[in-house]
């Protein structure tokens, strides 16, 4: 689960990390009016997506006066924005978040990840942070500091000490970097994230250190563990993608026509590529998952129709511990249950393959049956395209 710079800071706070006092955050519908900017300025406004690169892409700008923090805020609350790390796609700002700003002498990046081939956590540091940091990787990757942690002891006093030496942290800000960099391990492990970055970790003008940016993903094979970050909202699943969450099924949505329906992600995955070679571009990505009951069955016709783009359906599934006549049933059944209305494809291979081919000949069903997933793929494709 990836969280927004804001939902990051609050886990911040909760570890005394140092930052820019918060002014407020709005949501879409809320109104910038309601925004709460007192004391003194400047204040910096910024767009919360699920994207670095905002700064450049003017999601981050600073206001001089309360009603130009207000002004930006309403101009930034559902604009579409496209960053270099969006993927050319355009993320609508929902929230925005207004803080105190500063000025800057230096922005650091520092970052927590976890180094799967050494399985521990590792701190990646510079001493050039802030809007640039992949061209630095790129062109200076000497200037790229790295440290692994032992997951249990967390990041020990010298090796906190030794990155301060190496990112050139000022003598004054030295004790207070060693414990921020300890939390941030700390919470990366707490939290059971597989990133925890701060870029940058400016120290301003008057000398203060502070994480001036959020971004914290989290594992979401964990969230049993991290109930309030469960409850919170998810930003990255589309309503299909939750409903789906909702009752146990692997669902995706993809951008193409081709609804799939397959029993395991392997599976699911050759489906897609095959749907692609034959020419056409799966919907969605969905695995019903081992035991394809009727219930489940149902269920994923359901979900995947709820998709307008989709034009045919294609059934892919391997008989095994099922075996393929109850699938046919239940494929039978769920498809009565549902009224599809686009043309279905369905191809069934494994034990009683035959006895199941039965089935869904003699269902009445309009149903287009193949031997292979290749032909099954060519006919899902053929079928959209009428
Ligand atoms: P990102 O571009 O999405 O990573 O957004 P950041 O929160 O990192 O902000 C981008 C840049 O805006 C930073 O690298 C800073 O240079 C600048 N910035 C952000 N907050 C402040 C602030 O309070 N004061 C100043 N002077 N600059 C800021
Ligand atoms: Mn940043």
């Amino acid at each position: 689960m990836k969280l927004l710079e804001y939902e990051g800071k609050e886990i911040f706070e909760r570890y005394g990390v140092p930052m820019l006092p918060r002014c407020g955050v709005v949501r879409i519908g809320d109104g910038a009016d309601k925004l709460d900017i007192g004391g003194e300025g400047p204040w910096v406004v910024k767009a919360q997506v699920l994207a670095g690169g905002r700064g450049k892409a003017g999601g981050v700008k600073l206001a001089k006066t309360p009603a130009e923090a207000r002004e930006l805020a309403r101009r930034m609350l559902g604009m579409k924005m496209v960053t270099h790390q969006t993927q050319g796609k355009a993320l609508t700002v929902e929230e925005v978040l207004v803080e105190h700003a500063t000025e800057l002498d230096r922005e650091i990046y520092l970052s927590v990840v976890l180094d799967r081939k050494a399985g521990c956590p590792a701190v990646i540091a510079s001493a050039e942070g802030g809007m640039s940091i992949e061209e630095l990787a790129h062109s200076h990757p000497e200037k790229i500091v790295r440290l692994q942690v032992d997951a249990e002891s967390g990041l020990l006093d010298f090796q906190a000490r030794q990155l301060a030496f190496d990112l050139r942290i000022p003598q004054k800000n030295f004790c207070e970097f060693t414990v921020l960099a300890q939390r941030l391990v700390k919470i990366f492990t707490e939290m059971d994230a597989s990133l925890v970055e701060v870029n940058p970790l400016a120290i301003s003008k008057d000398g203060r250190l502070l994480a001036i940016d959020s971004k914290i993903v989290t594992d979401d094979n964990a969230l049993f563990r991290h109930k309030d970050l469960a409850s919170g909202r998810d930003h990255e699943s589309s309503e299909i993608e939750k409903e789906a969450k909702a009752i146990g099924i692997n669902y995706i949505g993809l951008d193409g026509d081709i609804g799939c329906m397959v029993n395991g992600a392997g599976l699911a995955m050759a489906t897609l590529d095959t749907v692609k070679m034959a020419g056409g571009d799966a919907a969605n990505f969905l695995d019903v998952g081992g035991g394809a009951t009727v219930d489940q069955i149902t269920k994923a016709f359901q979900i995947i129709l709820k998709d307008p783009k989709v034009k045919a359906v294609l059934v892919n599934i391997f008989g095994g511990i099922m075996k393929c006549d109850n699938i046919a049933s239940g494929v039978v059944e769920a498809s009565k249950k549902v009224h599809i209305k686009v043309p279905l494809i369905v191809r069934l291979e494994g034990t009683n393959v035959e006895q199941g081919k039965e089935i869904l000949a003699k269902s009445g069903l309009k149903i287009e049956q193949a031997d292979s997933l290749w032909e099954a793929a060519r006919k899902a494709v053929a079928a959209a395209k009428r």
